[in-house]
């Protein structure tokens, strides 16, 4: 089952958090799943009080941002600590079964529900939506099954929503903690991002490392891959080969220049693959990992292919595969 546009059951109003509160509820407590006790947790204790207090984020006992520790795929301890992240946590587990081009549809309908979502918290909308997933065995079969009544997963994650501050920072730490407790290998600091910013000779200076470091590059934490690298750990480091697929939560929302087309309304209409990586293209949605997910990746020894760098580099539609 894949969930509808938000477009079509809530108007894009600030006083649309009932309604999507209540369309969150019915999707997260659907009797057959087997993670709805899960869902109904997530929903619970991250989605319904951010939808009611307008923030994307949660107020711990502690003062940091309050986490749901609940299983991600082969993560048994993660910690989902924004809005964005729990939605990716729902529609990630939200599906029994689904082609790889129906995933792909979703990842564009949790652009959707991104941009629908920050405009009714009144935040600033996530850049980057992000899927990892099993490598299908071949183009031609995009039958291929995914979802919990198959063997085949998929992880759905954002980038944290950026400016305004508050409790991104926490946010971002709390995303660290999760990768780093199942990560094999060390995080280094500066990022590789903010390495090649202070290369490149703008950023900060050589003594200190400012909080606004930023500003001046991507810290850890930041990107989706900070949920879905953790989230399937053990395929990465044993080199099962994976994909990646990045898409711009701007461009998917925009009309394209020209026509009146808007990625994610046209995205359910689109039936095959190849019909599906021309509208990324031709949207410009397609976003390649960054130089920390890179670092990540190959100090893990993943075999993850950035397939938004593939269908950039093709020309040839009948030639994706
Ligand atoms: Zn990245």
């Amino acid at each position: 089952m894949i969930p509808r546009l938000f477009s079509s059951i809530a108007s894009t109003s600030r006083n649309s958090a009932p309604l999507i509160s209540t369309y969150l509820r019915e999707l997260c407590s659907r009797s057959k799943n087997p993670n709805s006790i899960y869902l109904t947790r997530i929903f619970d204790e991250i989605l319904f009080p951010c939808l009611k207090n307008a923030k994307h984020y949660v107020n711990g006992t502690d003062g940091t941002v309050h986490s749901v520790r609940v299983p991600f795929h082969e993560h048994k301890e993660m910690d989902i600590s924004d809005y964005f992240s729990a939605l990716g946590y729902i529609l990630t587990h939200s599906t029994a079964t689904a082609s790889f081009t129906q995933l792909i549809r979703l990842l564009s309908c949790y652009a959707e529900w991104c941009r629908v979502s920050s405009f009714v918290l009144g935040i600033n909308t996530p850049t980057v939506v992000q899927m990892l997933f099993d490598e299908p065995p071949s183009f031609e079969n995009t039958l291929t099954r995914y979802g919990h009544a198959n063997t085949l997963k998929f992880s759905l994650a954002s980038s944290v929503s950026a400016g305004k501050g508050e409790g991104r920072e926490d946010v971002r730490e709390s995303r660290v903690s999760s990768l780093q407790s199942v990560w094999p290998h060390s995080l280094v600091y500066p990022t590789p991002v903010q390495r090649a910013h202070a290369s490149a000779g703008i950023g900060y200076g050589r003594s200190s490392i400012e909080p606004s470091a930023e500003l001046f590059g991507t810290p850890w934490g930041h990107c989706g891959e900070s949920v879905s690298f953790p989230s399937m750990h053990q395929s990465i480091t044993s080199g099962r080969p994976l994909g990646t697929l990045a898409l711009s939560v701007k461009a998917m929302n925009c009309v394209i220049p020209g026509t009146d087309i808007t990625p994610v309304y046209a995205m359910p209409f689109l039936i095959s693959i190849t019909d599906v990586i021309d509208m990324l293209k031709v949207a410009g949605a397609l976003r390649p990992m960054c130089l920390n997910c890179l670092y990540l990746r190959n100090n893990a020894g993943g075999c993850i292919n950035d397939h938004a760098i593939k269908y950039a580099m093709s020309g040839d539609m009948n030639h994706v595969g």
